[in-house]
């Protein structure tokens, strides 16, 4: 859902006040020198940064506002990671929860106020997020930081944090207008999320010293004291989460039920991932992977990469919308919002959110924005519904009238319809071997071309004696792969040790025994490439109706597509290609855009991968039949969150992208990163367990009452 925005306006000392609560976002005096009082110094964070071990340091902010505490926070980060090349801390993770963002323009004034702050400010507003509810995960690779901007109440946003068995939050930050402006803010259920999100030993530091914030902290589990406030106030409160109560450590475990997340054990820099599989899914999260300093093998049993459904030369991205803000849509809006924020880190020249060391690989691709026409009457009645439900903020979809689409378009379109201005195409292949070749830069990756995966056995303590190879024994499991002929003379067997397996095999995955608790859909689509010619030759913008065309790249165009349910052939059929041809022709019957087009038939088909419910899937692969037998009960309304077991085998998959892996890939696989990670997820937990793989046998358990 669209969240409202802040309403603010500047004091005589240029302080932005917020309309609504009649309060000030920082103090008149000097705003930098109280986050350095309150939340750094209250938190001890410089402290604790140099005696922390971890690979990652997480803060807890309530109430972004003008993200100044943010900055502060990321620029002492950057100074401890530059005093500090190879302390084990290597990444600041800050979590902050806004229900009313500020406009940008009032944002960008705020900090004007701070020039020492100037590089971290212009940092944010080049990467500052549309007023959407949910996460926005943004990466500051620069300053070694990830922002989550959770926008929403943080009263519904807190419950729904995953949280490890230890915890999540090692520091609060607890901000909001003064207790007296803002009561609502200050209850006691965000102290109790907040017990159930520490660690042990995480800190809190607040700038009031309210009576019932003191009380409702230590009822909580904190330990509470007392210290001189900022400036002219007399208190301010800091505390300690010392210890762990048996039901906080339950509740925290709450989440888990089928859908757990966390493993035993998390994954750390240095780990060996294997990878499986040559597309979107493998490379992206290859790429999340190896931001995280975790060291990559993707095999995979073609000649190349990107052969498959990734292979197309060119693809329309762009989020698929309904009218309410359903689980699905969410997943669309989050997962195109994020994906827009890393092809803009990765294909951008000018952009300087990166190491500027790293080599950028070009990726054909144009920005150039996505009309969604209005073609017939069922679909006027579905793009006004969606407009009139006002739930997605213009700057991601809008109403646009037939002039000014014909203007984007560059062609005369006698149709309105929906457009989404930061949609457009970019070429699948080159964004696979970008992503890999941006991956090699940050760890050690290496693609095996010719291996087709077999099968895989976790290590036993016996197994890991009897080999003789000392690295091999570090690891948790053999993965045995098929070495086919192309590179060597005659094919054999390999076996490659690691730390955990993806498999992000695409419809390779169909027939596979490590999906067999999977219910998969393969769908072929062809996609024919039209030479360019008058008068599409002039089109500046991708078209979307019941199928798409995209302006041209190499003289040609993409027209697509047909969708043929359990077909794995990938032979050009000329049938589909009439069917291609039809489509548009029915659909653009006003115009003479695709009327007249001439085709030499050359086309390329493909099998995407899809599931039952068209969702993603992403996170670990366990014994679901196991599963199923203590999850029976569901369908007598038993609760769905005793605790699992946690799956022994150290295996997870990220598929069933079907054909929008464009546009879901970088978020479900940085889900999955963080999963192995246990790192904060960048994902409401209902829409974590929308695309767990255990969703289908929950949905099996609480079905078979009927069935039976
Ligand atoms: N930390 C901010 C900064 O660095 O600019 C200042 C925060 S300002 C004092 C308080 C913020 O809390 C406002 O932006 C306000 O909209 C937000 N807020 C108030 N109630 C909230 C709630 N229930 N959930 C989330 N945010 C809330």
């Amino acid at each position: 859902m669209k969240s409202q925005q802040a309403s603010v306006h500047f004091n005589e000392n240029g302080t932005p006040v917020a309309d609504h609560f009649g309060d000030v976002y920082f103090s008149n005096d000097s705003g930098i020198n109280e986050t350095q009082y309150v939340f750094m110094a209250g938190n001890s964070i410089v402290e604790r940064w140099q005696a922390h071990s971890n690979p990652s340091f997480v803060i807890a902010e309530t109430g972004f506002g003008t993200g100044l505490n943010f900055l502060v926070a990321m620029q002492a980060f950057k100074h401890f990671r530059n005093a500090n090349p190879s302390h084990p801390l290597k990444q600041l993770f800050f979590l902050s929860t806004e229900k009313f963002p500020l406009p940008k323009p009032d944002m960008e004034k705020a900090l004007l106020s701070f020039p020492a702050l100037k590089e971290e400010a212009t940092a944010l507003s080049t990467r500052y997020p549309m007023e959407l509810d949910g996460c926005h995960r943004r990466h500051f690779d620069e300053f070694d930081t990830t922002l989550d901007l959770w926008i929403g109440d943080v009263h519904d946003l807190l419950p729904q944090w995953h949280s490890p068995t230890a915890g999540l939050i090692d520091a609060w930050f607890l901000d909001g207008f003064a207790p007296s402006k803002n009561p609502d803010m200050w209850a006691d259920t965000l102290f109790e999320q907040m017990a159930r999100l520490s660690k042990v030993g995480a800190t809190f530091a607040t700038f009031t010293a309210a009576g019932f914030v003191k009380r409702g902290l230590a009822a909580a589990g904190f330990t509470v004291s007392k210290r001189k406030g900022f400036g002219r106030k007399r208190d301010m409160l800091v505390g300690v989460y010392e210890t762990e109560a048996a039901s906080t450590l339950a509740e925290k475990r709450a989440f888990e039920g089928p859908y757990y997340r966390y493993t035993q054990a998390a994954i750390a820099p240095k780990s060996h991932v294997i990878v499986v599989g040559n597309g979107l899914a493998a490379a992206t999260v290859t790429l999340s992977l190896a931001k995280r300093g975790i060291n990559v093998t993707v095999c995979h049993d073609q000649e190349a990469l990107a052969t498959g459904a990734s292979g197309n030369p060119q693809g329309g991205f762009f989020p698929q919308l309904h009218s309410e803000a359903s689980i699905a849509s969410r997943i669309q809006a989050h997962s195109f919002l994020y994906a827009s924020h890393i092809y803009h880190t990765l294909l951008d020249d000018n952009d300087t959110s990166t190491n500027t060391a790293l080599k950028k690989t070009p990726v054909a691709h144009d920005f150039c924005g996505v009309a969604q026409l209005n073609f017939n009457e069922k679909v006027a009645v579905r793009q006004k519904k969606l407009v009139a439900n006002g739930v997605w903020p213009e700057a991601l979809i809008k109403p646009i009238s037939p002039e000014a689409l014909s203007e984007k378009a560059s062609i005369a379109l006698p149709y309105d319809g929906l457009f989404i201005e930061q949609g457009g195409w970019i070429s699948p292949p080159d964004l696979v071997r970008a992503l890999i070749e941006q991956a090699k830069q940050y760890a050690d990756v290496t693609v095996l071309c010719h291996h087709e995966y077999l099968s895989h056995t976790v290590l036993n303590d016996s197994d890991k004696a009897s080999l003789s190879d000392a690295l091999a024994q570090a690891h948790h499991l053999a993965v045995e792969f098929s070495v086919t002929a192309g590179i060597e003379d005659s094919s054999h067997n390999k076996t490659l040790y690691a730390d955990h397996l993806i498999l992000a095999t695409g419809a390779g995955a169909v027939g596979s025994s490590a999906f067999a608790s999977l219910p998969l859909r393969p769908v072929r689509g062809q996609v024919e490439a039209i030479t360019t010619q008058a008068p599409i030759n002039a089109l500046t913008t991708v078209i979307c109706h019941k199928g798409y065309m995209t302006p041209a790249l190499n003289n040609r165009h993409a027209l697509g597509s047909t969708y043929i349910k359990n077909d794995l052939s990938t032979e050009v059929r000329a049938q589909e290609s009439e069917q291609n041809l039809q489509t548009h022709q029915q659909a653009m019957a006003n115009t003479d855009v695709v009327q007249q087009l001439k085709h030499d038939g050359e086309a390329r088909a493909a099998t995407r991968l899809g599931s039952p419910d068209h969702q993603p899937v992403s996170g670990m692969l366990a014994d679901f039949s196991a599963l199923k037998t203590q999850y029976v009960g569901l369908s007598l309304g038993k609760p769905l969150y005793t605790a699992a077991p946690l799956p022994a085998t150290p295996v997870s998959t990220l598929c069933c992208l079907g054909s929008r892996g464009l546009t879901t890939a970088p978020l479900m696989a940085e889900l999955l990163a963080s999963t192995l990670t246990h790192e904060p997820l960048p994902l409401n937990n209902d829409l974590c367990q929308a695309v767990h793989p255990a969703r289908f046998m929950v949905r099996d358990c609480i079905r078979s009452i009927f069935d039976e």
